[in-house]
């Protein structure tokens, strides 16, 4: 079997509407976030389809990011794993999956409903996500070990989790963390959204000594230094080398921390050389070319993870990563061009 890369998320359908101005005031949101549905949220999905034009497409942090690997990638290296319902919404995602060239190896569960995101398109660029996770916190970690999954684990170079797994059940994602890890596989987590390391830094601090490449975005790095009592919490390379030097289970490959930061330079630390980070400069799209930035991060972890388990150099990786964000930011949410370029 050749899959080389496992991912693993809540597998979600992006419901996105443009021009949400008056949605996030209403609803109190801020225009570049990511949050969790609480009740006072909870009319908004049948309020986009009421009175909005929602756009459906296939999300899910780690599932945007499988079907960008794959897109880099040859034909079955890339499968997928979540918990769906069994309805329509999950039938959608699988065509999805399947046009893109994901192998998905759903649980499902009977007479549940498949997770949602509510993507709020602000001021041309900007995104707000508001999740309703339904059956996508359900994935138990029998399912793992199951006859269709556990050969796909077995046979994977590198394992990608993101942070939102860290919330509910967290035992489940770190578990696996560690039994992968002592595999000798490539662990990589995603922080996701700024709330994990605010709310959830306990639940990294524990699957962190298992991870061997950490991705971020600015805000996400901020608020992980903020939990931690970071002296300089907005300086991205002092941040990156924080996460770089905490403790680690094994001693290879050093840790490799990495963080975006939208049109601004992406910034990388390595735990074998925590002084010396490296910055790499960003080709800023010009206004025209943006349609929205919904799933960029996710496209860029997707890029990167292609071109690493294609062993290219660190340096590839991250422009590998920066092409496919910028492709995904030119399309329709967490979409790429279609027929394939190469990238
Ligand atoms: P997230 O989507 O997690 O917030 P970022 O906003 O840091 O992640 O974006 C991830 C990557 O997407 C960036 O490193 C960059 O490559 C690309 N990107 C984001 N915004 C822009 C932009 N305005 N112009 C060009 N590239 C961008
Ligand atoms: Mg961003
Ligand atoms: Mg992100």
């Amino acid at each position: 079997m050749s899959y080389s890369i496992f991912c693993v998320g809540h597998p979600l359908i992006d419901m996105q509407v443009r021009e949400a101005e008056d949605l996030l005031a209403k609803y109190k949101l801020n225009a570049n976030d990511a949050v969790l549905a609480g009740v006072e949220h909870e009319s908004i999905y049948e309020e986009l389809v009421r009175e909005h034009q929602v756009v459906y497409v296939a999300g899910g942090a780690a599932q945007n990011t499988a079907r960008g690997a794959a897109y880099v990638l040859p034909p079955n290296s890339v499968a997928f794993a979540g918990c769906v319902g069994d309805d329509d919404l999950a039938e959608q995602l699988r065509a999805v999956n399947r046009h893109d060239g994901v192998l998905d190896v759903y649980q499902v569960k009977k007479g549940q409903k498949t997770g949602a995101c509510a993507v709020l398109i602000s001021n041309g660029h900007h995104r707000s996500l508001v999740t309703t996770r339904r059956s996508s916190n359900d994935l138990d970690e029998e399912h793992f070990w199951s006859p269709t999954v556990a050969p796909l684990i077995s046979s994977a170079k590198v394992i990608y989790l993101e942070g939102f797994l860290l919330t509910f059940r967290p035992e489940v994602s770190i578990s696996l963390g560690k039994k992968v890890s002592e595999d000798g596989k490539i662990l990589v987590l995603n922080l996701s959204a700024p709330y994990i390391p605010r709310s959830y830094n306990t639940q990294i601090q524990e699957i962190a000594p298992y991870c061997d490449i950490i991705i971020s975005n600015e805000a996400e790095a901020e608020a992980w230094a903020a939990s931690n009592g970071h002296p300089d919490p907005t300086n991205m390379p002092a941040v990156a080398k924080a996460i770089a030097l905490l403790p680690k289970a094994n001693d290879t490959p050093p840790r490799i921390v990495i963080v975006t930061h939208g049109a601004h330079s992406t910034t990388l630390v390595s735990a074998d050389a925590p002084d010396t980070p490296k910055t790499y400069p960003v080709q800023p799209l010009k206004e025209e070319e943006i349609v929205d930035t919904n799933a960029a991060g996710d496209a860029f972890s997707g890029g990167f993870l292609g071109a690493y388990v294609s062993e290219k150099s660190i340096d590839v990786c991250i422009q590998t990563g920066h092409r496919l964000a910028a492709m995904c930011i030119g399309q329709e949410g967490p979409q790429f061009k279609w027929p394939k370029v190469k990238i």
